[in-house]
């Protein structure tokens, strides 16, 4: 056992966290002949979410990083009502798409549904657990409360011969479901509710995904976990602070079943996100309700989520290093995974330039039917690595709405009228005249070109403060682009009305013109479209002829804009003002 304190370990998680630390004096003092043995034991009753994601770090990673170290992979399958087969084929694929790999150490705890329930035999025979025939209510009653003791079961003293019959039975199939438990006899004074008798079995007749109906009897959480641990001889069993209580019966268990190998349990704080829910009830209800298109809606805080909307493996491994392990409660700020998520997107992918809400410009002293193939590298910011591609030039363009204002402020450097931009890669063009339509709607821009502008520099030494992108009109692609947004408004989602705190802006669908290049992008390619934001082509529904591509995070973070412009909506306009001038300058 470590003796530094656990504030200290806090400020020492920054190059090694206290779970790791006490793994090097297991090491050290020998406790488990030199073994690290870690798991990630998912529960097969929905898909893994970021939350996850940091367990399997810590005991994938631990795993990785010392010698001979293994990691299982075991399915903590022992609820059968709530689990399934889809929810184990997506777990296998999410940690594995997260880099881990589990070699053959794949586990399912109803492996050990013999052994588990022969070492419930052996507590009964010691005395140590009885059959309760109390229904749920009369248990619950019995159990009191933090301040008051609980109360004995009438059944409590069964002697072990009796008991042990009636189990048997219960496994036989003879009794009704709910109508019997089993339960350990430990203490029903124990200030920790937990070791107040709590259930060991209970009777339920569900066909179970992998055993199907070979067992009417489940052993519970508590029990199965800490055996299947020792089964697999875990020697560190590490997991969230809400087991903490846990513990002290983790620990019972084992004694009472005499269990060969003595795993420790640790715990750690779990991974808490602003915006994001992460219980998988509210997760499923998310999907049961059709409130998203499945789990696997870029919107979701889920892994297969977060890999359809574009977010790299590395990026999610970056941001688990990056918050560390401790054993301090918080909430991690969303803004920090988006920040991880656009730090490794910026050295990994190459850049393209894609028209999101086209308006479309003519270039009139263009040759008509001209095109020019001008190079552009993929990742200027060293160019020559992942090359350069072509894109055409041309008399049609299409530029961003937002990239022209008729009657712009001071500050915006972009296009308008009589006004000169940089085309980005091209050259530089002037707008002439604002054509509209009847309503008064403006449908295209007359601008006449620069031919003396190539490369983005005028040889009169005439200077231009905007440089915008934009798309060739004829050699344009028509794409879907998904515009992903944060699902929740509230900082705080999960109160009584899921519905009402759903972000109603968090999927906009909009009509984009791509360049050519991205016309040959493969699903799940990724891109940064540049001066918008991070982009994937979707997993699933882009195809050849119907791209489709997912927002995966915009370049910056408008919601940090909006936050501040609301905190400091009492002062004066002045303030305001300003601040919307900055970002008139930021974004030009
Ligand atoms: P529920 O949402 O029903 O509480 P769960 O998220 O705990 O379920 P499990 O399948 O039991 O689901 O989780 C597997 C492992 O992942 C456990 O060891 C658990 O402690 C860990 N884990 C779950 N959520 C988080 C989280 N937010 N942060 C860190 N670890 C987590
Ligand atoms: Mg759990």
């Amino acid at each position: 056992m470590t003796n530094i304190p656990e504030n200290d370990l806090d400020k020492a998680a920054a190059s090694k966290d206290f779970i790791r630390t006490r793994v090097d004096e297991d090491l050290a003092s020998d406790k488990y002949g030199g073994r690290v043995a870690t798991r990630f034991p998912p529960e097969p009753n929905g898909y893994l979410h970021i939350g996850h994601a940091k367990s399997i770090c810590l005991n994938f990673g631990i795993a990785a990083e010392y010698e001979g170290a293994t990691c299982n992979l075991r399915f903590d399958d022992t609820n059968p009502s709530k689990e399934s087969q889809e929810y184990i084929d997506s777990i296998l694929e999410d940690v594995r798409w997260l880099g881990f790999d589990w070699g053959e150490n794949q586990f399912f705890a109803s492996d050990y549904f013999e052994q588990l329930y022969l070492f419930a035999e052996k507590i009964i025979i010691d005395g140590k657990a009885y059959v309760d025939e109390s229904s749920a209510e009369e248990i619950r009653a019995m159990r009191g409360t933090l301040t008051e003791p609980g109360k004995p079961s009438p059944h409590r003293d069964r002697s072990p011969d009796e008991n042990l019959d009636l189990f048997r039975r219960m496994r036989a199939g003879e009794f009704a479901d709910g109508s019997m438990v089993l339960r350990g006899k430990i203490d029903m004074a124990s200030p920790n509710m937990t070791m107040r008798d709590p259930t060991l079995y209970r009777i339920r007749r569900v066909t179970h995904h992998r055993s199907g109906d070979d067992w009417c009897i489940y052993p519970m959480y508590d029990f199965t976990h800490c055996l299947s641990d020792s089964i697999e001889r875990i020697t560190h069993s590490l997991c969230t602070l809400e087991f903490e209580n846990n513990r002290p019966l983790y620990d019972w268990v084992l004694e009472a079943a005499d269990a060969p190998w003595r795993p420790q349990q640790t715990e750690f704080a779990r991974l808490n996100l602003t915006y994001t829910i992460m219980s998988k009830r509210l997760l499923l209800q998310l999907v049961e309700e059709g409130l998203v298109s499945g789990w696997d809606d870029p919107r979701m805080p889920t892994i297969s989520g977060l890999r359809r909307r574009g977010v790299p493996p590395e990026a999610i491994r970056a941001f688990c290093d990056r918050i560390g392990i401790s054993k301090k409660e918080s909430t991690v700020e969303v803004a920090l995974f988006e920040h991880s998520i656009r730090d490794t997107l910026n050295t990994q992918v190459p850049r393209a330039m894609a028209v999101l809400d086209p308006l479309k410009v003519i270039l009139t002293n263009y040759p008509e039917g001209e095109v020019e193939e001008i190079e552009a590298a993929n990742f200027p910011d060293e160019p020559g690595r992942m090359g350069y591609r072509k894109i055409p030039f041309s008399k049609e363009l299409y530029i961003e709405r937002a990239d022209f204002m008729e009657d712009p402020p001071k500050k915006f450097f972009r296009l308008a009228p009589g006004r000169e931009v940089r085309l980005r890669w091209g050259y530089f063009i002037k707008c002439e005249e604002v054509i509209k339509d009847d309503s008064g709607k403006i449908t295209a821009l007359h601008c006449s070109w620069d031919p003396e502008t190539k490369g983005g520099n005028a040889p009169d030494g005439r200077k231009v403060r905007g440089t915008i992108h934009w798309v060739s009109a004829a050699h344009a692609v028509d794409a879907e682009v998904r515009l992903v947004d944060r699902l929740f408004m509230s900082e705080k989602p999960g109160g009584e009305n899921l519905k009402d705190d759903l972000n109603p802006d968090s999927l906009k669908v909009v009509q984009a013109k791509l360049e050519r290049s991205l016309g040959k992008a493969e699903a799940g390619e990724r891109f940064q479209f540049e001066r918008q934001g991070y982009f994937c082509a979707d997993p699933i529904d882009h195809a050849d002829g119907r791209p489709v591509f997912n927002r995966t995070v915009p370049l910056r973070d408008s919601w940090a804009k909006i936050a501040k412009q609301q905190q400091n909506q009492p002062k004066k306009n002045k303030n305001r003002q300003k601040k919307k001038k900055k970002q008139a300058q930021e974004q030009t």
